[in-house]
């Protein structure tokens, strides 16, 4: 198992008295990939920030390989920052944005070329070096933003939401990209997103934060499947949440109605019991422990989404053909197919 290279410990922030970051606690791994996932105004910019050296916390310690680093200022930090904005500079070319900060450093023009030539192929953009910046697409530019952080040869890479200017399709791209510069240069990258099908698909750990906490932190896998809480198991995927009931030994009621499920709780405790819609079966009308009327039905690309209406509950499903709304279904749910998680962990 890899070190730790960061570690906050307790951290807490408030702006104009306002708690921004609560008590947050994480430890980050060497050649981890680690995202910060929650919706906007969570604190994951902010504790990027506190990361690079940008921020002072008010309370807590932050940890570079062990050593406390609250004091020493972002340029003597082993971390770099690629920003949303790239923030490159418009009148240089695309070499000698890369080569910035080595010049600043003093390097020698042979050790510059060098070391922007590895990075320009690292980026894929060999013979891109007299282009001017406002001549590249966002891509191009992106890629430029990461090569310009990278050649000063960082332990750890700071990103803040570097895709959120690309379209889809060159988001997607980048993301593979991403991952296999992470791969090939073998350092630590925190990426700040707020787009959960990103963070599952780049991460080795994935930090769930609302208001100013981490929610959840694991593998992308543990937070679909096992979310901690209500928060978490709604912000990632689609999922249907139900009151229930423990009624016995691995069995549960939900609107009275009885299901396996795979985790135990206490009998009679109170719980939330979360089902995804690809755990749905669907069934023709009058099999299935329950029965509701088709509402919606919705081309998803790879599925039609399924909303069941069955008394005064929602259930979302998917379903490989439409379903024409009216229709009445039956619907059976698996115990693998239902998490179960203790009442009332939610944020609010
Ligand atoms: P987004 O996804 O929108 O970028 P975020 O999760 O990165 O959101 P932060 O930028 O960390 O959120 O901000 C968290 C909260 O702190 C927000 O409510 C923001 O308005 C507030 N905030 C951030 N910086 C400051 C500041 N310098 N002064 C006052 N409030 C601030």
């Amino acid at each position: 198992m890899n070190k730790n290279i960061i570690s906050l410990e307790n951290i807490a922030v408030s702006f104009d008295g306002e708690k921004i970051l609560n008590d947050i606690n994480l430890d980050i791994k060497d050649k981890e990939f680690v995202t910060f996932l929650g919706p906007s105004g969570c604190g994951k910019t902010t504790t990027l920030r506190i990361i690079g050296g940008f921020l002072k916390p008010d309370s807590g310690i932050v940890r570079f390989d062990g050593k406390e680093i609250n004091n020493i200022p972002p340029y003597k930090r082993n971390v770099n920052t690629v920003f949303q904005r790239y923030a490159l500079f418009p009148h240089l070319n695309v070499y000698d944005n890369i080569a910035f900060g080595l010049k600043i450093k003093k390097f020698s023009d042979k050790e510059i070329q060098k070391r922007v030539g590895a990075m320009l192929e690292l980026v894929n953009l060999k013979g891109f070096e007299k282009r001017s910046i406002d001549r590249l697409s966002g891509g191009q530019q992106q890629r430029v933003a990461i090569a310009r952080a990278l050649v000063n040869e960082p332990k750890v890479l700071l990103l803040d939401e570097p895709l959120g200017a690309l379209d889809l399709k060159l988001r997607k791209d980048m993301q593979t990209e991403l991952k296999k510069i992470q791969k090939e240069v073998g350092i630590t990258f925190i990426f700040v997103t707020h787009d959960q099908e990103e963070a599952l698909a780049l991460s080795d750990k994935v930090v769930v934060m609302a208001d100013g906490k981490i929610q959840q932190a694991g593998k992308p896998e543990d937070i679909y499947k096992v979310p901690e809480n209500a928060f978490v198991a709604d912000f990632i995927g689609e999922s249907n949440i139900f009151d229930a009931k423990m009624v016995g030994d691995c069995r549960l009621s939900i609107h009275g109605v009885e299901f396996g499920c795979k985790e135990n709780f206490p009998l009679g405790d109170h719980v939330e019991a979360v089902i995804r819609p690809e755990s749905v079966i669907l069934c023709p009308a009058g099999e299935g422990k329950i029965q509701g009327k088709v509402h919606s039905s919705v081309f998803k690309g790879t599925f039609h989404e399924i909303v069941i209406y069955s008394g005064k509950s929602e259930i979302v499903a998917q379903n490989e053909e439409a379903i024409e709304a009216g229709t009445k279904v039956g619907i059976d749910i698996k115990p693998q197919g239902i998490h179960v998680m203790p009442y009332n962990q939610n944020i609010n």
